[in-house]
């Protein structure tokens, strides 16, 4: 099984994956943890070079986060799922549909055809998208003090588009995706992010 997890910036992916991944392995389930862009070394270079500042524009971007998803999907996803691991990924395609797409403007056709060569059809079983306030997701992301090169790059309307790309991406496909108020307390989420994989997948 593999779910991912997605939202903006502040949205607490991060913490709600490993809380996730404790939950799972509770239930006696084999549990991988990974991110994106990463999860592979030679991903995680690529992250590296996308989050060091490189100055790239959005296409190029969204080309360097596919290279970096194949890698991952081929050095990692594959072999886990391959071996009956459960996979829940920080980050997966659906990032690329809302930052370099409705972020950034790339337009929808170029990310899903690079998302055709790159994926040949891998699709998490379950995507909970993280959904936040931008304000409150931003404030978290500075009190954190991380990435701060990548997310004050830009504007909060930069960041309102992610938000309702995420929503989007959400209710459009509806039978993969679901949405959870990430603006209650880590505890709250993450019971609510049990009950639904639990639910979604027994
Ligand atoms: O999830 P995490 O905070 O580790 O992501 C690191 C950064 O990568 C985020 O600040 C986000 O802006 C950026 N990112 C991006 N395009 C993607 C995925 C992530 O700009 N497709």
């Amino acid at each position: 099984r593999f779910i991912s997890l997605e939202g903006g910036e502040g949205a607490g992916k991060s913490t709600q994956a490993q809380r996730l991944a404790d939950h799972l392995a509770a239930r006696g389930l084999p549990v991988l943890l990974t991110r994106e862009p990463g999860g592979a070394p030679g991903a995680e270079a690529m992250r590296r070079l996308l989050l060091g500042g490189a100055g790239l524009d959005a296409v190029a971007e969204a080309l360097l986060v596919f290279a970096a998803r194949r890698d991952h999907l081929v050095s990692t996803l594959r072999p886990a799922l391959a071996a009956g691991i459960w996979v829940i990924s920080d980050r997966f395609v659906d990032s690329t549909r809302a930052y370099q797409g409705h972020g950034q403007g790339v337009p929808a056709a170029a990310i899903e055809a690079l998302a055709a060569v790159a994926l040949e059809g891998q699709a998490p079983d379950l995507t909970l998208v993280l959904d936040v306030p931008v304000a409150a997701g931003l404030a978290r992301a500075r009190a954190r003090g991380v990435a701060a090169d990548r997310y004050e790059r830009l504007d909060e309307a930069f960041h309102q588009r992610i938000r309702e790309g995420f929503l989007a991406i959400a209710a459009a496909a509806p039978g993969r995706c679901a949405v959870v108020d990430a603006a209650r307390p880590p505890g709250a989420v993450a019971a609510a992010i049990a009950s639904l994989v639990d639910a979604r997948l027994p």
